[in-house]
């Protein structure tokens, strides 16, 4: 029988739950704070210049594949991916290397900076790809409701392949020594979630997506992904209310009624996916009584980074710089531990440049740059006057050192964003971009639940839950919440017909 279900949040994991609901025969509506979809991934333009302002790099393009794929559609129905090569450029202290999109070419460059290594380099990529086809066939559509899932002979006997209990750190340290490849390898993991020592070596199937499947551009940007998400929710019935932030819920005993909009309208309601902040819901959506967790358990969460963000327009042309740069020409150890153990203001970060017009004339007005600077900082940072212009200069003058020329004058348009703007525009907590941290003890069943444990017909999804961080997991959590709603639902079909026929 459909059910009418809220989604809160029109983020990718919303956006997934949402159509896939309304694949079921559901009626669904999303109800969103801001006034468009996408979430973190939204977009905004300034003098003919398109800045996406979130996530940048399409990964595991076999995700989003098998995405539109369920609904009969394909990635190229909605938008054009390009490959990148060279993948990405990295700064380091003696000057720039092009990482090469061919495996092969990345293997002789491996061998340049320590000779040897590309021998290491194909075991440990063939490792890394068993853990990725074994995490994406059997751990990432799990619930994570609890360990029994996991406990499975075939699954048992995998999860040794997967390393879990072994630190990425000393993974990669049984392969190679020098400290150019060792960041290389380590940048994943640390931008997308914690220290290297502090992350299980499962997370190497993260290596395994940048260096075999490749680094990929939706030609028009990134939130090209989130236009063709909302078009095919819209074909599948899915009706948005775009203004609208969640603030209550109305519960009878263990079900849900009502999702209270802009605290005072009523929308009745048989079932919520929540898509929002895990933590907001959780903490100032639920009623108490209703939550599945207290203020101490989140305050003793790892969160991901949160980021500063600066989104620069560029009157002219910048050589120096690929589509995708990592300055990795600082203490790559000091900013971790600013970033994860002392969470202070970094001394020299690292930081990363995307520069998206380099392949795409259509986010930047002809011969000029759209540019885009993100610093990963600690979350729940407060900030002084002076903070983002002391790291504006600051990256500006890097800048000038590498590129041999000053990007500064040539800056017509400038927008930062940080900790501040995450709360106000997301509700994140402490400010963060990317969730929780890819820790073990925060890691499948360990993170917080899919599954509302007070409310019934109350499911969450996104980068809080199983199974984490970036977009194509947010995208899957949706998938999951859906589909573990759908079977709840199912089962008290069967139940009200059981009663009835009795
Ligand atoms: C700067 C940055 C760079 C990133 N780079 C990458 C990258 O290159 N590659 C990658 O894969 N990932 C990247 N990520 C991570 C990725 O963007 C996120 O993991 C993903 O977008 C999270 O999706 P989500 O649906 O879980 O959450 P969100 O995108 O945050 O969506 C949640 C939605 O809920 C809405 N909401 C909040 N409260 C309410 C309420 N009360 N009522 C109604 N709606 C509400 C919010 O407005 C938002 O639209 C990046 C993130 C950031 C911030």
């Amino acid at each position: 029988m459909p059910s009418s279900i809220a989604v809160i949040g029109s983020g990718f994991a919303g956006l997934a739950a949402a159509t896939t609901l309304a694949d079921m025969g559901h009626s669904v509506i999303v109800y969103e704070k801001n006034d468009q979809a996408g979430g973190r991934a939204r977009v905004f333009e300034q003098d003919g210049f398109k800045f996406d302002m979130g996530p940048s790099w399409y990964w595991m393009p076999d995700v989003f594949e098998d995405y539109f794929r369920r609904f009969g559609k394909k990635v190229t129905d909605y938008y054009e991916l390009k490959r990148l090569d060279p993948s990405y450029r990295v700064y380091f202290e003696d000057g720039p290397v092009d990482i090469p999109a061919d495996f092969e070419a990345l293997k002789v460059w491996f061998d340049s900076i320590e000779p040897g290594s590309s021998k290491h380099l194909e075991t440990f990529m063939k490792e890394a790809e068993v853990k990725y086809d074994i995490g994406m066939s059997k751990f990432v559509f799990k619930p994570s409701h609890n360990v029994f899932e996991f406990a499975e002979l075939n699954i048992a006997k995998d999860a040794l392949k997967l390393h879990l209990f072994k630190s990425f750190s000393s993974y990669i340290r049984k392969y190679f020594r020098n400290p150019k490849l060792l960041q290389l390898l380590e940048f994943p993991v640390l931008f997308l979630g914690a220290k290297p020592e502090k992350t299980p070596a499962l997370y190497s199937l993260m290596n395994y997506a940048d260096s075999k499947l490749g680094t990929w551009y939706p030609m028009g940007g990134m939130h090209e992904i989130v236009k063709a998400m909302v078009l095919l929710a819209e074909e599948k019935g899915v009706k948005f209310r775009y203004n609208s932030a969640v603030t209550g819920i109305e519960k009878n005993g263990r079900q849900v009624k009502a999702v209270l909009v802009n605290n005072g309208e009523r929308h009745a309601c048989d079932a919520v996916v929540a898509a929002a902040d895990y933590h907001h819901v959780d903490q100032h959506i639920l009623p108490s009584g209703s939550k599945n967790y207290d203020e101490k358990y989140w305050d003793k969460r790892t969160m991901s980074p949160s980021s500063l963000l600066f989104y620069l327009a560029v009157d002219q042309k910048i050589d120096g710089l690929k589509h995708h740069n990592l300055f990795f020409d600082t203490d790559f150890g000091q900013h971790a531990t600013e970033i994860y153990d002392t969470k202070e203001w970094p001394e020299q970060p690292l930081f990363y440049v995307c520069v998206p017009s380099k392949t795409d004339p259509s986010v930047a007005p002809e011969g000029k740059e759209n540019i885009f600077i993100l610093i990963p900082v600690a979350p729940g940072m407060q900030e002084t006057n002076d903070t983002r212009n002391h790291y504006y200069n600051m990256v500006m003058d890097r800048l000038a050192t590498h590129l041999g020329t000053e990007v500064r004058p040539h800056v017509t348009y400038k927008r930062s964003y940080a900790h501040k703007e995450f709360i106000n525009d997301y509700n994140a907590f402490k400010g963060n971009a990317y969730g929780l941290a890819n820790t073990l003890d925060q890691t499948a069943f360990l993170k917080p639940k899919l599954k509302s444990k007070k409310l019934d017909n109350f499911y969450f999804a996104g980068q809080l839950t199983t199974p984490g961080p970036g977009v194509p997991p947010s995208l899957i959590s949706g998938q999951v919440a859906a589909h573990e709603l759908n079977k709840t639902l199912s089962k008290k079909v069967e139940v009200v017909v059981e009663e009835t026929t009795t």
